[in-house]
């Protein structure tokens, strides 16, 4: 195989491209890959969570409509601190059947086969604009995409912003068409401390925040009773909206009533479900509680359910070209919902529809020691420049 994918997947990989780290360095030297023939490239400098980021806008072809957007993120999650590495995380090392390094899978491999893809382009041919959207700090919500989706059209100039995108997350080249979106909410339980010998001289917070776990459980139960009609096929395992209760912390010690708990909450809405809508319907609910504890019935707790943050679905957009282009060059038949989010929710705020079909592996994701099998990094090139001739040429 081409001695320039693995280069450029290495380089890739040396970049310390965590979402809290800056991705400047690594998002020119894309730039300065792609720099070449017919193609014009913009880095969309910002400050995403306090850290100067760059998304990456490679475009070319001509100004006419129906082109196409490939995108992918060059952030990944951390791995300082994760059990399990027995490799260096930074330093691509190729095996018989495996290349790993952190980002092999999610999703350095992608963002090389697209510029080694480009690299042989005969740019001239193109009919169609083609577009490199590569985003920053998408582990983080997306940050990178929310930043430059409404501003894609007026980066473009001239060039008619594109209305389908193709986004090469790790999905073993299975193609979702659709998820859900990815939602926290902090929730704070207030109480009063004190002596654990006088409870009624306090209000306990941890003992109030059972009653609020036990509210949300109630709602998640009947979330999971009506599933979804229009939502089995594409999420069979959980056709609703699900919630979890993601971390809890609270108390000081086993002799003091406990003055604060603090819940993160997490859930998952449907496409066309509004998110915030169910923020709104927890806060309705925590409002009616009883929030004397158990002890004491002196004082109440106060509740405080924060802000939703949100990263949005994407809704299905079904029978696109590109659908039928990923099923013919990729041999995948079924369409279903990715498990995961991605910045094709963003891009669907500003008319975008995504498909989601990508090398490597949704179990690496994340994983220490991830890893792409060579098989699908080697066959992705070829793809990716089979999908161009038929949407772009
Ligand atoms: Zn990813």
């Amino acid at each position: 195989m081409a001695a320039p994918l693995y280069d450029v997947l290495g380089r890739l990989i040396a970049f310390d491209t965590v979402s809290a780290q800056s991705d400047l360095a690594a998002m020119e030297y894309l730039a300065n890959l792609l720099d070449h023939q017919h193609w014009r490239t913009t880095l969309h400098r910002d400050t995403l969570a306090g850290v100067p980021q760059a998304n990456l806008i490679a475009a070319c072809g001509p100004p006419e409509p129906d082109g196409l957007i490939i995108c992918g993120h060059l952030d990944t999650v951390p791995f300082a601190g994760q059990p399990g590495w027995e490799r260096d995380p930074l330093k691509m090392e190729v095996a018989a059947d495996r290349i790993y390094g952190r980002g092999t899978s999610d999703m350095k491999g992608f963002l090389a086969q697209c510029v080694e893809a480009a690299r042989e382009l005969p740019a001239a041919r193109l009919k169609k604009p083609l577009v490199f959207v590569f985003t920053a700090s998408e582990e983080i919500g997306g940050l990178g995409a929310r930043s430059i989706a409404p501003r894609l059209a007026d980066l473009l100039g001239n060039l008619p912003c594109p209305t389908l995108c193709w986004i090469g997350e790790p999905t073993s080249y299975a193609i979702h068409a659709a998820h859900k979106s990815a939602v926290v909410v902090e929730i704070r339980v207030r109480g009063k401390g004190g002596h654990s010998g006088a409870p009624d001289r306090g209000v306990n917070a941890i003992a109030v925040m059972g009653k609020v776990i036990e509210v949300i459980g109630a709602l998640q139960e009947e979330r999971r009773a009506v599933a979804q009609p229009g939502y089995v096929d594409l999420f069979p395992e959980a056709p609703y909206d699900v919630m979890n209760f993601g971390t809890i912390s609270g108390g000081i010690a086993d002799n003091v009533i406990a003055e604060e708990c603090l819940l993160r909450l997490s859930y998952r809405t449907l496409p066309d479900s509004d998110p915030r809508a169910l923020r709104d319907e927890i806060a309705r609910r925590l409002s009616r509680i009883e929030t004397h504890d158990y002890a004491s019935r002196n004082a109440r707790a106060t509740i405080e359910v924060g802000p939703a943050k949100v990263m949005p679905a994407m809704p299905a957009r079904r029978g696109s070209t590109l659908e039928a282009v990923l099923q013919d060059v990729t041999g995948t038949v079924r369409i279903s919902g990715a498990p995961f989010c991605t910045d094709g929710g963003w891009l669907a705020h500003v008319g975008i529809s995504s498909l989601i079909c990508g090398p490597g592996e949704y179990a690496q994701a994340h994983q220490p020691n991830e890893s792409i099998p060579r098989a699908d990094f080697e066959r992705g090139v070829g793809l990716i420049r089979q999908v161009i001739e038929r949407l772009c040429c």
